[in-house]
């Protein structure tokens, strides 16, 4: 069955001004329940703006977005990120993880925000980061840590409320070859055994190849 479904989406940024662009023009695409797409498209392309759509933090213009075979287009904002915070998890190309706290406590926060106990909290952070192979860095702040650590850190994070939706835009774009290889490795295990379902946008079709199915972003709709 479709976790997620977007159809004839079309969104253009500054609207009836002079400076108007359109960037999705009716792209239709759909991900089933622990099917792990690819997304390709050269920068500019419109990934984020339709990964920003499909994680209910954008609205279409026009268009129908559906999470779990729900129509999100009649939600209010409180329903909307009721829906993102519990079906979806999100992994940027930088890790954004909150440089004050430690590896741990950026993972145990966002399910303290949700309702969970500390103690659950605490545990479900070590066992994500044991499984992304940084568990001895739980207690390092950021900075102490390698990009490709933090970036399995921010993955551990995305995954912390149990999402079962993941976007990822270039979530290695900005390590080394041979780093960003390792660090997808371990994202797809993690993706994999928890069974979730992911559009992830990538450059690298290496790192495509090995997704269950490849999209291109082309001239605002998908092919
Ligand atoms: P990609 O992720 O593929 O690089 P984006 O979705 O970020 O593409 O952007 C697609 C196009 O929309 C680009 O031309 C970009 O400059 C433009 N764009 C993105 N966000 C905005 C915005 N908030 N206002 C105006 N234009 C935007
Ligand atoms: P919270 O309010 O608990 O911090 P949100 O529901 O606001 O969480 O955000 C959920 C996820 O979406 C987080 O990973 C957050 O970083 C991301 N996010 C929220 N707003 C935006 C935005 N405007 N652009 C990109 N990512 C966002």
């Amino acid at each position: 069955s479709e976790m997620l479904a977007l159809e004839g989406i079309t969104k253009a940024y500054n609207r009836g001004k002079p400076a108007e662009v359109t960037v999705l023009r009716g792209a239709t695409l759909s991900v089933a329940r622990g099917e792990v797409v690819a997304l390709v498209a050269p920068s500019g392309a419109g990934k984020s703006t339709l990964l920003h759509i499909a994680g209910l933090l954008d609205t279409p213009d026009t268009g129908v977005v559906r999470l779990a075979g729900r129509d999100m287009g009649g939600l209010g904002d409180r329903a909307r990120t009721e829906a993102r915070r519990g079906q979806v998890g999100f992994i940027y190309q930088f890790h954004h993880l909150l440089p004050e706290f430690t590896a741990l406590e950026n993972i145990v926060l966002p399910q303290l925000a949700n309702g969970a106990s500390r103690r659950v909290a605490e545990a479900r952070a070590m066992d994500l980061l044991g499984r992304v192979g940084v568990a001895a860095r739980a207690s390092h702040r950021p900075a102490a840590l390698s990009g490709g650590e933090q970036q399995r850190v921010a993955f551990c994070r995305a995954l912390a409320n149990a999402p079962q939706l993941l976007l990822a835009d270039e979530p290695t774009g900005n390590l080394d070859p041979g780093t960003s290889e390792q660090v997808f490795g371990a994202l797809m295990e993690l993706v994999r055994e928890t069974g979730l379902s992911a559009l992830i946008a990538t450059h690298n079709m290496d790192l495509a190849a090995r997704m269950d199915r490849v999209v291109r972003l082309d001239q605002g709709r998908v092919v």
